[in-house]
């Protein structure tokens, strides 16, 4: 009998979890994959709607669970009983398992209740209204705020480029756009190089950037620390990421799974989590896919498949909108300086880098030859 994994989930982490198993483990595992959804949406490009720069790609689920050799049930995870190898469904529905894959993805709040907060999810027509303000000359300043503990800072420095060059094209070239981030320089994460060519890229916007800056709601408006400035015009921040705080799982006080380096959920002797739903402090696509790699080497090795498990280890690869063209980032240790180009450095080269998810929805084949995993990097 097949191994029975259950993939409570069906986003970047899901899917690529889904493939690598059935690349890795072939018919010594069947997926179901558990999902209230019915389309995966590709969230990082809807920074580009509002400006009609592009379009967030939206796919059957049925599709890519039919092209993956899964099964797809419809519903949410509540609660996980490890002991019993079951998993229980909000509408109260056991479903077995032999291992379990958390997937699930990460809530977002508002930091601000009385700021726009941008989110994929938002209606473009919400950031729509703020473009028109700037249109016609009602709004002079905007301020991006990337709040303390938000963990994926790139869509404020993307909304801020294509906010500038569209104030810009509009014939309201006076608008100042401002980004206020608590990081101690530009995509901190990527490195100094990725810092040292956004800052290009943000002069030539005419987008200033204060580092180091922590702005908070206040009952007249907001500040920012250090200084306690007040804040003038609109301000648009992002959401903080919540954890999913799943039943009968290891959560950290914020509700994220605690998960040790193949993604094996701490205390269980079946459960796997990989994505956003980790207690991993960078949330992003191609690191989803990473963790999600890793957790499915390790349970195709249960299975019995000829895989050695790796350890997550993180190469953070993005690609930035700079309102004038794209950026490729790509930085594989913290202890380099990373590189920023504008030339792709990985392919495909789009926003999500992910050894199977990225191949397989930019139409290219999943695994060439088969049964061998896509290298990703471009040297
Ligand atoms: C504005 C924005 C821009 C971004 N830009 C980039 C970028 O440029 N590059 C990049 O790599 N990443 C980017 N990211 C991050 C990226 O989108 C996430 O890191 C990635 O989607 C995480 O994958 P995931 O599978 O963990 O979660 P998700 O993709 O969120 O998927 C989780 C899935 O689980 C489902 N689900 C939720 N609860 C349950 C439940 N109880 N039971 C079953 N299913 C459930 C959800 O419906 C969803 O389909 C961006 C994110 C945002 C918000």
């Amino acid at each position: 009998m097949p191994l029975n994994v259950l993939i409570a989930g069906g986003g970047v982490a899901g899917l690529e979890a889904c493939f690598a198993l059935r690349d890795l483990a072939g018919d010594r595992v069947h997926c179901t994959v558990l999902t209230p959804e019915r389309e995966f949406v590709y969230r990082p490009m809807a920074v580009a709607e509002p400006f009609a720069r592009g379009v967030a790609q939206h796919v059957a689920l049925e599709t890519i669970a039919a092209d993956a050799g899964a099964s797809l049930v419809s519903g949410e995870l509540a609660r996980v009983d490890d002991a019993a190898h079951v998993a229980i469904t909000t509408d109260g529905a056991e479903l077995p398992y032999d291992a379990l894959i958390v997937a699930v993805g990460a809530g977002s709040e508002p930091a601000f209740p009385r700021a726009l907060t941008w989110t994929p999810e938002s209606d473009a027509e919400v950031f729509g209204g703020l473009l028109r303000d700037i249109e016609e000359g009602y709004t002079k300043q905007v301020a991006f705020v990337v709040p303390v503990g938000v963990a994926w800072p790139l869509p404020a420095y993307e909304l801020a480029l294509m906010t500038a060059w569209q104030a810009d094209s509009m014939g309201q070239g006076d608008v100042e756009v401002t980004i206020y981030t608590p990081e101690s320089a530009p995509l901190q994460a990527f490195g100094l190089a990725a810092g040292a060519a956004v800052r290009e890229d943000l002069e030539e916007a005419g987008v200033r950037v204060e580092t180091d800056a922590a702005v908070h709601a206040t009952e007249h408006g907001f500040v920012v620390e250090p200084g306690g400035r007040a804040l003038a015009g609109r301000v648009v921040a992002l959401p903080r990421a919540v954890g999913p705080a799943v039943a009968g799982l290891a959560n950290d006080v914020r509700g994220f799974i605690q998960v040790d380096a193949h993604g094996k959920v701490f205390g269980t002797a079946n459960v796997w989590a990989a994505g956003d739903a980790i207690a991993f402090p960078v949330k992003q696509g191609g690191l989803a896919a990473q963790q999600a790699v890793a957790a499915a080497q390790s349970i195709a090795a249960r299975a019995g498949a000829a895989v050695h498990p790796e350890p997550f280890k993180p190469v953070l690869r993005g690609v930035l909108l700079t309102g004038r063209g794209q950026a490729w980032l790509r930085r594989a240790d913290e202890g380099t300086e990373g590189e920023a180009q504008r030339r792709a450095l990985f392919w495909p080269p789009t926003k999500i880098a992910g050894r199977y998810l990225s191949p397989y929805l930019a139409g290219e084949p999943v695994t060439a030859p088969p049964g061998q995993l896509v290298d990703l990097d471009l040297r």
